[in-house]
């Protein structure tokens, strides 16, 4: 379905200046996005959004034209970012100064429990549930440090967001949203030491409020046939691709037998305890979509296999889901 534009935001720069039509351009180029380019200035296409820069005499006009408001305020923080690293200074019309970031929901802690062997499962309520369980697979929780005030994000008069920062620096993990429903969001949280997420997610969080931003992330890949490859932090993305996906599947897990859950009874799925040796022993995957997820070392691996396997960048997803520290 086309996504109508309806949203809208302006701004000015007071100066004509051929160096914002450069930076947009240069933008565009590094994130492969559409340009068209008229006699009265250009357009590019980014995240279902279109920002329109409009020669004037004087100075120039920035429109923004989107599907939702949350897409508006991303974009015209891209668009502050890009005129800023050009010297540029935009003035945005009707700017919300002091609105919460664009995207961000506060939601209450609703439940809390423990699920197989190594998950916790966090189920999240707030009027925005529905908007975050679609459109993308993934939220990035906002969580405060243990026994500081939650000082949200909020648009600065800048149009950029303000994060708070120091004693107030939130803690800001993505994950999957496993399931929705009215007014509630699903999480499972894999447990490993030294997590600050799962110290807090342990800590008797029901009740409590936190920062909930996007949705953001991939979506199942459109193909006739998906190979999956994950470890346990890419248990709930694999989970929502078999659900959605609408060719055949295949995929396989590096996880504790006892985190399956209903994916043990899945005939798609398998269990491995070494995710690089499945890749490898994957047979032709011609005409489908290899997605996989781990650590971002075995990432990196993942897709150098695939490269050298003749699989072209846009046959494949190697996603680094997390990073292991520094020895
Ligand atoms: C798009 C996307 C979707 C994701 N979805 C999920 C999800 O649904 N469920 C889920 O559990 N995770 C998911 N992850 C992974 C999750 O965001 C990371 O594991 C993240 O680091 C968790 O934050 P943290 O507070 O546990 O640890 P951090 O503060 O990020 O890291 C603390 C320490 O833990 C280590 N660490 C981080 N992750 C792991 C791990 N998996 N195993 C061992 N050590 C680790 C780090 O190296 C560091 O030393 C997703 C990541 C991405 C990018």
């Amino acid at each position: 379905m086309a996504h109508l534009r309806n949203r809208r935001a302006e701004g000015s720069i007071d100066r004509a200046s051929g160096a914002a039509a450069a930076a947009l351009k240069a933008r565009a180029a590094s994130w492969s996005l559409p340009v068209t380019e008229g006699p009265e200035g250009l357009a590019v296409t980014l995240w279902g959004a279109e920002l329109r820069l409009i020669a004037l005499d004087p100075g120039m006009r920035i429109e923004i034209l989107a599907p939702e408001d949350r897409l508006v305020g991303i974009v015209r923080e891209a668009a502050t970012e890009i005129m800023a690293e050009v010297g540029l200074t935009v003035a945005w019309t009707a700017l919300e100064v002091g609105a919460l970031a664009p995207g961000l929901a506060l939601m209450q802690v609703a439940g809390v429990r423990q699920v197989g062997a190594n998950f916790t499962h966090l189920r999240l309520t707030g009027p925005d549930a529905a908007r975050l369980g679609q459109g993308g697979l993934h939220v990035r929780l906002l969580l405060p440090q243990a026994g500081r005030q939650a000082i949200w994000p909020r648009v600065g008069p800048s149009g950029r967001t303000v994060w708070p920062e120091g004693a107030d620096a939130l803690h800001r993990p993505v994950y999957t949203v496993v399931d929705h429903g009215a007014g509630w969001l699903d999480f499972d949280i894999f447990c490993h030491p030294g997590s600050p997420t799962c110290d807090w997610a342990q800590g008797a969080p029901l009740g409590q409020q936190v920062g909930a931003i996007g949705p953001g992330g991939g979506s199942c890949p459109d193909t006739d046939r998906l190979w999956l490859f994950g470890d346990q932090t890419a248990m709930p993305a694999i989970t929502r691709m078999l659900a959605e996906t609408r060719g055949t599947a295949c995929a396989v897990l590096c996880c504790d037998a006892a985190d399956l859950g209903a994916l043990a009874d899945d005939p798609r799925v398998t269990r491995c305890d070494d995710l690089m040796a499945a890749l490898e022993a994957m047979p032709d995957p011609a005409g489908g979509h290899v997605w996989f997820a781990a650590d971002a070392a075995r990432a990196r691996a993942a897709r150098s296999h695939l490269l050298a396997r003749g699989l072209t960048k846009t046959q494949f997803t190697a996603a680094a889901y997390w990073s292991r520290a520094e020895a």
